[in-house]
């Protein structure tokens, strides 16, 4: 996403963010709160790619987000490269109730970064924080990973909606600094 020229404004474009993660982790409920606050107790089996077009406020400027979720494809490992093609920034997701799906973000950063470019932006997102009986990866774990692979890193909750827009407008937030640095 080159900025061809001065004329084109920063505010025009729509940014691509993918929701990365194993199934269940909470991607489309993160989605569903930011985008139209709600929440589902149960999993959508709804199968193929789905986005949310998302207008922000970053620095007084209205900028647009096209989020895309898997909508299920993970549970095949097929996510398709066509998903990650052009994205600007990640949302990484694991659930800090289950180890497993912290287990498995190595492999999903390989993935990213195997089919996007090396720069994007990338937030590691613990979800489900609200599960603080059942939690079985630490917050420092968490950060430790993040700090390790430079990303930027936060716990949230869809359900109580904890620091969910707050993830989103990290990653957003970076892209547009980035390319307001370039384009003056
Ligand atoms: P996805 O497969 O990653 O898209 O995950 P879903 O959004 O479908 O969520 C999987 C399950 O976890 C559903 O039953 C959700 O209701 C539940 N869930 C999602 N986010 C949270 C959360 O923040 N807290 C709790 N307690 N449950 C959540
Ligand atoms: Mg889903």
């Amino acid at each position: 996403m080159a900025l061809s020229n001065d004329e084109e404004k920063i505010e025009d474009y729509l940014f691509k963010i993918v929701l990365v993660g194993d199934s269940g982790v909470g991607k489309s409920n993160l989605l569903a709160r930011f985008a139209r606050d709600e929440f589902y107790s149960n999993s959508k089996s709804t199968i193929g790619v789905e986005f949310q077009t998302q207008k922000m406020d970053i620095n007084g400027k209205e900028v647009k987000a096209q989020i895309w979720d898997t909508a299920g494809q993970e549970r095949f490992r097929a996510v398709t490269s066509a998903y990650y093609r052009g994205a600007v920034g990640a949302l990484l997701v694991y659930d800090i109730s289950r180890r497993l799906t912290f287990d498995s973000i190595g492999r999903w950063l390989n993935e990213l970064h195997t089919h996007s470019d090396m720069n994007i932006v990338t937030i590691l997102v613990g979800n489900k924080s609200d599960l603080k009986d059942a939690r079985e990866v630490t917050t420092a774990e968490g950060k430790g990973l993040a700090e390790a692979q430079g990303l930027f890193f936060m716990e949230t909750s869809a359900l109580d909606s904890s620091n969910v827009a707050a993830a989103f407008q990290t990653v957003v937030k970076e892209i547009y600094n980035i390319l307001s640095r370039k384009v003056m």
